[in-house]
C-alpha cells in the first residue's frame, strides 16, 4: 500500500492524501513506455503548470472511473498503478471515492509543501492531448470511483467527488459554470461548442469517452443532461456552503467574542476537539491534565488508532 507524502483536511470534511508525483521523474520500463506512447527516459509527467504556464485553474473537470472489485480504496490502487507505470498516460489530479480521496498531481492548493498555491500543473485526462485552451492544459481532472455493486458506495462515492470538486472550485475563486464533464472537451475538440454549457457538458460525439458514465447514468443527451445537472446542483450547494460558512454559535459564556482565542476554541467545538467545563462553560483559564492535553491532540489528528 502506497502512503502518502502528507494528509491534509479540506474544511468541507475531507481527508485528502497527497502523493504528488515528483518533478524530473521518467518512464523507466520499455514496454509499458512504448505501451502509452512514450520512450524510456521521457517525463512521466507533463511539468507543466495549467494555462500557459501559470499555474492557474480555469475548469474543474469531472470523470467516472470503475471501481475495482475486491478493493477497499481504489483511490490507493489507482495512484499505486500509476507509480508502477501502469496506467498509461492518464494523469488525474485527484481520485476519490467513497472511503479516500488521493492527489497525484500539483493542484495549487497550498495544503502540502508539495502543492503550492499557483502551482496547479497539466494532467492528462480529457482526451485533447496539448491543446492550449482543452482540457488538460486548462483544467483540474477529478476522477469519481464508481459501478460498485456494495449499497451505499456509490451514493457517497458521489456525494465526497461533488464535496472535492466544490472545494476546488472555492479556492480557485470559480463559479459553478467552470465545472465541466469529460464530454465537454471531446465535443469542443469536434467543434461542437454550445453557449449552454450544460448542454455541451452532455454532447455525444463519437469515439469520445461517454464521461462521466455513472454520473450521467443515461445512453441518451437529454437524460445525461438531467443527471449532470443534479450532479452540478449538489457541487453548487456545497460550493455555496464553503463561501457562506454558518457561523458556529457560541455556547460560553466565558469565552468573549473580543478575546484571542476565540476562533481557537469555537474551532475545536466544531470539530469536535474539544468541550466546555458544562454546556455554558469553556473555563479558558483553568489547566488541562496531560491526558485532556494528549486528547486534544489525538482528536485533532482525526483520532487515529496508536
Ligand atoms: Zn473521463
Amino acid at each position: 500500500m502506497l502512503t502518502p507524502n502528507h494528509v491534509y483536511q479540506t474544511p468541507n470534511g475531507l481527508t485528502v492524501n497527497e502523493i504528488i508525483i515528483p518533478d524530473g521523474t521518467r518512464w523507466q520500463n520499455e514496454d509499458k513506455a512504448k505501451a502509452a506512447g512514450f520512450k524510456v527516459g521521457d517525463l512521466y509527467k507533463k511539468t507543466l503548470k495549467l494555462c500557459g504556464g501559470t499555474g492557474k485553474v480555469e475548469k474543474v473537470t469531472v470523470h467516472n472511473t470503475n471501481d475495482l472489485e475486491n478493493v477497499e480504496d481504489d483511490g490507493e490502487q489507482y495512484c499505486r498503478s500509476t507509480y508502477n507505470e501502469n496506467m498509461g498516460s492518464a494523469r488525474p489530479h485527484f481520485y476519490v471515492d467513497d472511503v479516500a480521496v488521493w492527489q497525484l498531481l500539483k493542484a495549487g492548493t497550498g495544503m502540502t509543501p508539495s502543492d503550492p498555491v499557483g502551482s496547479a500543473e497539466v494532467g492528462w485526462h480529457a482526451g485533447d492531448g496539448s491543446i492550449a485552451d482543452g482540457g488538460n492544459m486548462t483544467s483540474i481532472g477529478v476522477e469519481i470511483i464508481m459501478n460498485d455493486k456494495n449499497v451505499g458506495h456509490d451514493a457517497m462515492a458521489y456525494d465526497r467527488g461533488a464535496k472535492l470538486c466544490a472545494w476546488l472550485l472555492y479556492i480557485n475563486n470559480l463559479a459553478i459554470e467552470r465545472l465541466v464533464t469529460h464530454a465537454y472537451w471531446n465535443a469542443k475538440k469536434a467543434g461542437k461548442t454550445s453557449s449552454d454549457i450544460d448542454q455541451q457538458c452532455v454532447t455525444y460525439v463519437a469515439k469520445g469517452h461517454w464521461c462521466p458514465y455513472y454520473i450521467f447514468d443515461s445512453k441518451s443527451e437529454a437524460g445525461a443532461k438531467r443527471n449532470w445537472q443534479a450532479f452540478k446542483a449538489l457541487v453548487g450547494a456545497y460550493l455555496e456552503a464553503l463561501r457562506n460558512p454558518v457561523p458556529v454559535e457560541n455556547p460560553f459564556v466565558d469565552v468573549a467574542e473580543n478575546r484571542y482565542y476565540y476562533k481557537a476554541v469555537m474551532w475545536g467545538v466544531k470539530n469536535g476537539i474539544c468541550a466546555g467545563t458544562d454546556k455554558t462553560h469553556f473555563s479558558p483559564n483553568t489547566f488541562p491534565t496531560r491526558a485532556q492535553v494528549m486528547t486534544f491532540l489525538w482528536r485533532a489528528a482525526g483520532s487515529p488508532e496508536p
